[in-house]
């Protein structure tokens, strides 16, 4: 990934820690810590594929500490966490942070990165589906009572370390959230990748080597878009498709107890309604989309359970609306989107198309 301020590796395959860690030896032996901040569970399951290069290739003894499980970690409380372990190891400018986790690790790892003593180095190990997309890009962030992802910053790893050996172990909900991002790279950028992807019935058909392809291409969609606008001043609030209503749906229904993937599958569906009213998109791609999901096994009970004005105040504290007006990114066909400012009153409309097919 190449961004004004810093250029940056992505790694992608199977058990790869170690090797690429040895191309890190020199910047890891000259940290004087290296910590690793992991969720709980992760830390379980795959702790020491990765604590035991580091510490053979760091050459000292690596510091832990063990995050919340998901979503709960990206609280004020784990960050001041974060930042007091830090201090009580002994940490500087010359330590080396790692983040071992889904996304949620990562966004929280992200912003201590970005804050201790003014940023220090950092390296993402994504272990979840949905990381493919949240571990690439330098997106930090906390969520605050009031909205999701409201206290954060712009700050790139060092490198991103995917191990698709990881995914292994994912709980199937984790896989449905997950492909919530993949479906969204496909709709933003190729039309075939979505016929290719629609034509599962059941995400259990995908290969392992069309897994890593989908991963691959859905990194390439989120790099070529970083490195032409890091900081979302223009095209990359298009990774935000599916966001504004999912963002809602998810801070309704309370962090945590919905996945942020299910939340965007759901807001997908609204932003393609709203596409074929306002923009062009052929009249019958949202419904295409609404039976490919269910068939996948997303659920849109979320949608019968919350009043929508509800919704539209959190829609309105999204940080890519202004002065109330509700901010959209629609399709004007697949794999071409654009931004759009949507009545309060289309929003209704849609959501209660919706809400129809769901019941
Ligand atoms: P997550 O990090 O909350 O992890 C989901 C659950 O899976 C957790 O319970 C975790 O313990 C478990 N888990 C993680 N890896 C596992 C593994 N390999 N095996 C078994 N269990 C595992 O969820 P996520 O979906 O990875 O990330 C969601 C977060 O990412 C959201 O907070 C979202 O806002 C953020 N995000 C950020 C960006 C960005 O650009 N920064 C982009 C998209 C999403
Ligand atoms: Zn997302």
């Amino acid at each position: 990934i190449d961004t004004k301020n810093k250029h940056y590796n992505v790694y992608v395959g199977s058990h790869i820690y170690e090797s690429v860690l040895t191309l890190y030896e020199k910047q890891l032996q000259k940290a004087d810590h290296v910590v690793i901040f992991v969720d709980e569970v992760v830390a379980k399951l795959h702790l020491e594929n990765l604590l035991r290069p580091l510490e053979l290739i760091s050459k000292k003894a690596v510091h832990v500490f063990k995050l919340p499980a998901g979503e709960s970690s990206k609280a004020v409380e784990t960050f001041m966490a974060c930042h007091s372990f830090l201090l009580e190891v002994g940490c500087t400018r010359k330590t080396i942070a790692f983040a071992l986790g889904g996304g949620a690790s990562g966004d929280v790892v992200g912003f201590v990165a970005s804050t201790f003593m003014r940023g220090i180095p950092f390296f993402q190990c994504p272990t979840t589906i949905l990381a493919h997309d949240s571990a690439v890009g330098g997106k930090t962030a906390i969520n605050h009572p009031q909205g999701k992802n409201m206290i954060g910053s712009f700050y790139q790893p060092d490198a991103v370390l995917f191990d698709v050996s990881t995914l292994s172990t994912l709980p199937p909900k984790e896989i449905l959230s997950g492909m919530a991002e993949v479906i969204k790279h496909a709709l933003i950028s190729d039309h075939r990748w979505v016929e290719e992807l629609f034509s599962f019935q059941t995400f259990y058909e995908i290969s392992n080597d069309q897994y890593l392809s989908y991963l691959v291409k859905g990194i390439q969609v989120k790099a070529a878009i970083v490195e032409a606008d890091e900081f979302e001043q223009s095209v990359r609030k298009y990774l935000n498709l599916g966001h504004t209503y999912g963002h809602a749906i998810e801070a309704s229904t309370g962090y945590g107890k919905i996945t942020h993937g299910e939340s965007v599958a759901i807001g997908l569906v609204i932003s393609l309604l709203l596409s074929e009213k306002v923009q062009s998109l052929q009249k019958g791609t949202a419904r295409k989309l609404f039976d490919a999901l269910c068939a996948f096994g997303y659920s849109f009970d979320p949608v019968l359970e919350h009043k929508i004005d509800t919704l539209i105040g959190y829609m309105k504290r999204d940080k890519k609306s202004s002065f109330g007006d509700l901010h959209f990114v629609l399709l004007e066909q697949i794999g071409q989107p654009c931004m759009e400012i949507v009545s309060v009153k289309e929003v209704l409309l849609a959501h209660e198309q919706l809400r129809k097919w769901s019941m």
